[in-house]
Protein backbone atom coordinates (compact mmCIF):
# COMPACT_ATOMS: atom_id res chain seq x y z
CA UNK A 1 0.00 0.00 0.00
CA UNK A 2 3.11 2.15 1.09
CA UNK A 3 4.23 1.47 -2.30
CA UNK A 4 5.94 4.40 -4.50
CA UNK A 5 6.65 2.57 -7.68
CA UNK A 6 4.44 4.06 -10.01
CA UNK A 7 5.63 7.48 -8.69
CA UNK A 8 8.78 7.09 -10.89
CA UNK A 9 11.87 6.45 -11.07
CA UNK A 10 14.21 6.52 -7.80
CA UNK A 11 16.97 8.60 -6.88
CA UNK A 12 19.36 5.50 -7.33
CA UNK A 13 18.09 5.05 -10.41
CA UNK A 14 18.64 8.69 -11.62
CA UNK A 15 21.88 8.94 -10.48
CA UNK A 16 22.96 5.94 -12.30
CA UNK A 17 20.89 7.35 -15.44
CA UNK A 18 23.30 10.48 -15.09
CA UNK A 19 26.61 8.74 -15.88
CA UNK A 20 24.96 6.77 -19.17
CA UNK A 21 23.26 10.39 -20.00
CA UNK A 22 26.72 11.66 -20.18
CA UNK A 23 27.70 8.67 -22.40
CA UNK A 24 24.96 9.30 -24.85
CA UNK A 25 25.45 12.99 -25.30
CA UNK A 26 29.40 11.75 -25.84
CA UNK A 27 27.72 9.28 -28.33
CA UNK A 28 29.78 6.69 -26.56
CA UNK A 29 26.74 4.47 -25.87
CA UNK A 30 25.54 1.33 -27.05
CA UNK A 31 22.17 1.75 -29.32
CA UNK A 32 20.76 -0.51 -27.06
CA UNK A 33 21.66 1.42 -24.22
CA UNK A 34 20.56 5.01 -25.84
CA UNK A 35 17.01 3.51 -26.09
CA UNK A 36 16.47 3.11 -22.49
CA UNK A 37 18.09 6.38 -21.35
CA UNK A 38 16.19 8.17 -24.46
CA UNK A 39 13.08 6.35 -22.81
CA UNK A 40 13.88 7.19 -19.05
CA UNK A 41 14.50 11.09 -20.50
CA UNK A 42 11.07 11.05 -21.85
CA UNK A 43 9.39 10.17 -18.52
CA UNK A 44 11.80 11.95 -16.25
CA UNK A 45 11.68 15.59 -15.82
CA UNK A 46 15.16 16.03 -14.03
CA UNK A 47 17.21 13.97 -15.54
CA UNK A 48 15.47 15.31 -18.87
CA UNK A 49 16.76 18.43 -17.12
CA UNK A 50 20.21 17.40 -16.44
CA UNK A 51 20.50 16.24 -19.86
CA UNK A 52 19.59 19.85 -21.53
CA UNK A 53 22.20 21.17 -19.19
CA UNK A 54 25.14 18.91 -20.20
CA UNK A 55 24.33 19.54 -23.67
CA UNK A 56 24.49 23.21 -23.25
CA UNK A 57 27.80 22.55 -21.20
CA UNK A 58 28.69 20.31 -24.27
CA UNK A 59 28.00 22.84 -26.89
CA UNK A 60 29.56 25.99 -24.76
CA UNK A 61 32.90 23.86 -23.75
CA UNK A 62 32.96 23.22 -27.73
CA UNK A 63 32.38 26.89 -28.54
CA UNK A 64 35.41 27.78 -26.09
CA UNK A 65 37.35 26.07 -27.95
CA UNK A 66 37.22 28.47 -31.32
CA UNK A 67 35.72 31.78 -29.40
CA UNK A 68 36.36 32.34 -25.80
CA UNK A 69 33.05 31.82 -24.10
CA UNK A 70 32.71 34.26 -21.28
CA UNK A 71 34.05 32.85 -18.10
CA UNK A 72 31.35 34.12 -15.76
CA UNK A 73 28.62 32.19 -18.21
CA UNK A 74 30.85 28.93 -17.76
CA UNK A 75 31.31 29.41 -13.98
CA UNK A 76 27.45 29.44 -13.73
CA UNK A 77 26.98 26.77 -15.55
CA UNK A 78 29.72 24.31 -13.48
CA UNK A 79 28.18 25.57 -10.19
CA UNK A 80 24.32 24.39 -11.54
CA UNK A 81 26.11 20.93 -12.45
CA UNK A 82 28.03 20.39 -9.29
CA UNK A 83 24.72 21.66 -7.36
CA UNK A 84 22.35 18.79 -9.18
CA UNK A 85 25.02 16.39 -8.85
CA UNK A 86 25.32 17.18 -5.02
CA UNK A 87 21.46 16.21 -5.03
CA UNK A 88 21.39 13.24 -6.26
CA UNK A 89 23.76 12.02 -4.40
CA UNK A 90 23.07 13.06 -1.14
CA UNK A 91 18.80 12.30 -1.31
ZN1 LIG B 1 15.68 10.17 -13.85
Amino acid sequence: MASTHDHGPTNEECADFLERIMRLIDNELEEGDCAVVRAHIDTCNPCLERYDLQRTVKALVARSCSEKAPVELRDRVRVRIQEIQVRITET
